[in-house]
Parts: structure tokens; C-alpha cells; sequence
């Protein structure tokens, strides 16, 4: 497990890249959720996210799971609509799962609890139409990558964000049938959703800052395969 430290600057860092990319997207998240909603997806999150690094900055003798918890708690207060509590109350409950900090297990744990209360809440499931259908695969594939295929966290990662990515395409041909979308019916049919496009803006953003932080030298612990010595000779053309 990385040092208190180092796993605060990370979520600080991650933090700061969403709220860029979000503030970058803002009118694409706005435009998505003017064809099948009510047009404030990219306001709602941009208003939020900078409130979290607003708040964060000003969090003393955090360890991680008080900062993810205060992540939470902002984006409840902050993002309204349906995406803020969804996106607030989940990441809230899951941050217990960091009170060890944040190791291959933890985020497993962290991933997992908080699609359950995401779905929980918001009782979609897959091919409702919402960020459940980027969420779902990308934490399935996160947990089997890192529990079954014994990958080191940021291949697992890596393979997530390819998992929600097809899940935002998969959302495309849809009938919405949870929030404000299912108003539309039939007409959301042929529209991406806004909320799992936003779910893959953040993990694309959670991936570039494990990248910089795990930079191949990723943090081994108990489900991480050992890397087999290379034979110069077998390499070697
Ligand atoms: P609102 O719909 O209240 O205006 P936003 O525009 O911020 O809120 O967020 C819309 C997104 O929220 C949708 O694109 C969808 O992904 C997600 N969403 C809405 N209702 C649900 C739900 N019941 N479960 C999961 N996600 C939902
Ligand atoms: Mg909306």
C-alpha cells in the first residue's frame, strides 16, 4: 500500500483531472441530455466537481476514505437532479470500503459497493438506458481482471474503461426507461445516455491518474501476478 500521503495527493489529483475533463465536456454532457432530457447534465456535474475540489483543498488530515466521503457528500449537496445523488450516495457508502486504504482489494470492494448502491437507489439495471450500463460492465470487468486473470491494477483498470466505453455505445439503441429519458419513450431510442458518458469521462480520468501514479511500477500486493524475469535471449529478434 502506497504511503497516507501519496494515496491523498492521487485522489486530489484525480480529482482535479475530472473536474477539468467535466469542465472540458460540459457542453457535449449538456447537449446528450438536451435530446433526452432536460439539458443540465454537463451543468449539474461542472458545478459539482468544483465544489469537490473546492472542498477538498480545504480537508486537513484526511486519509483517503474521508476524502472520497467528502467527495460524496459534495456531490449530493451540490449536483441536484438525478445524477447528484446517484453519483454523491454511492461514492459516500462506498468510501468505507478505503479505511485500509487503497490496494487492489479495496478498490474492488469500493467499485463493487458502489454499483450495488447505485442500483439500489436508482433501481435501474442493464439496458434501462442510464450510467448502469457503463458502470456494470466496467466494474465487472475490474473485479474479474484483478480476482481471475490476476492483472495488476492498472491493466485491470485499462479494461474497465474499455468495458464502460462499449457500455455507453450499447446505450445508443435503448428505449429509456428509467428517469427523465423514459418520459421520451420510444423517441430515446437512438441517443446516448448522458449519465454513462459521464461515468467514462471520470474512470477515463481515474485511469490517467493511476497511470501517472502506478507508472508500471504498480503497487504488488497479495492479487498481483509476479512479473517473470525476461530472458535477454528470448527477446531478443
Ligand atoms: P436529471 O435527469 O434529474 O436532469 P441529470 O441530467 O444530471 O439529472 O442526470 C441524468 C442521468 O442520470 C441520465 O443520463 C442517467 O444516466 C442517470 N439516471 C437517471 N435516472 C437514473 C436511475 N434511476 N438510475 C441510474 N441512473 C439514472
Ligand atoms: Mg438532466
Amino acid at each position: 500500500m502506497a504511503s497516507r500521503e501519496t494515496e491523498c495527493e492521487a485522489i486530489l489529483e484525480a480529482v482535479d483531472r475530472i473536474a477539468a475533463r467535466i469542465e472540458s465536456e460540459k457542453k457535449y454532457l449538456t447537449d446528450l441530455d438536451s435530446a433526452i432530457g432536460d439539458a443540465d447534465h454537463g451543468a449539474n456535474l461542472d458545478r459539482g466537481f468544483k465544489a469537490v475540489v473546492e472542498t477538498l483543498d480545504q480537508q486537513e488530515d484526511a486519509d483517503a476514505q474521508d476524502l472520497v466521503k467528502t467527495v460524496g457528500t459534495t456531490l449530493i449537496s451540490e449536483v441536484g437532479g438525478a445524477s447528484g445523488p446517484l453519483y454523491g450516495g454511492s461514492c459516500m457508502h462506498a468510501s468505507q470500503e478505503l479505511e485500509a486504504g487503497i490496494t487492489a482489494e479495496t478498490t474492488v470492494a469500493f467499485a463493487e459497493a458502489y454499483l450495488e448502491k447505485l442500483q439500489d437507489r436508482g433501481g435501474a439495471k442493464v439496458g434501462d438506458k442510464t450510467m448502469v450500463d457503463a458502470l456494470t460492465p466496467a466494474v465487472h470487468t475490474y473485479k474479474k481482471s484483478i480476482e481471475v486473470d490476476d492483472l495488476p491494477p492498472l491493466e485491470a483498470l485499462s479494461k474497465a474503461v474499455d468495458a464502460a466505453e462499449r457500455g455507453v455505445e450499447y446505450t445508443v439503441p435503448l428505449k429509456a426507461v428509467k428517469g427523465r429519458a423514459s418520459y421520451l419513450g420510444w423517441r430515446s431510442v437512438g441517443h446516448q445516455d448522458p449519465g454513462a458518458t459521464s461515468t467514462l469521462l471520470i474512470l477515463e480520468e481515474l485511469l490517467a491518474t493511476a497511470e501517472e501514479y502506478l507508472d508500471g511500477d504498480v503497487d504488488l500486493d497479495a492479487t498481483s501476478p509476479t512479473i517473470p524475469d525476461e530472458d535477454p535471449e528470448e527477446v531478443e529478434e
